[in-house]
């Protein structure tokens, strides 16, 4: 059985939490390194991390299957339809302050829209 990396993480929490969704996928995959990081963080540098394996055949349809659940992914530009977006801040206008002195007054985060632009069109766009 020849195994390759999949990923690399620097936590055990997220590491077991892609481990959880192979394997509940019917994808056989194990953790390297795993307890030698979560004993002392200082070591992930020396040892590249903590590594998720999965079979060589697996590989394509495990790659595909965190591409499709990761938090990105599901973001997408209205514009162009590409998902290579990022977070931004908005700009620090007088109103964007009242906004968020008035959300701190209300308890409300109704006021503080998220923002998002996309990295191939460069349309800024909100999403939530
Ligand atoms: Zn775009």
């Amino acid at each position: 059985m020849e195994t390759i990396i999949l990923k690399r993480f620097d936590s055990p929490v997220e590491a077991n939490i892609v481990r959880g969704l192979l394997e509940s996928n019917d994808i056989f995959c194990f953790l390297q390194d795993e307890h030698s990081i979560g004993m002392n963080p200082l070591y992930s540098n020396a040892l590249g991390g903590i590594k998720l394996m999965v079979r060589t055949e697996d590989a394509a349809r495990a790659h595909a299957l965190l591409l499709t659940n990761s938090a990105e992914h599901k973001l997408q530009c209205p514009q162009c339809g590409f998902h290579d977006v990022h977070f931004v801040t908005e700009k620090q206008n007088k109103l964007n302050w009242f906004a968020i002195f008035i959300s701190l007054l209300s308890r409300s985060p109704m006021y503080v829209k998220k923002k998002y632009e996309c990295n191939t069109c460069k349309h800024v766009f909100e999403f939530e």
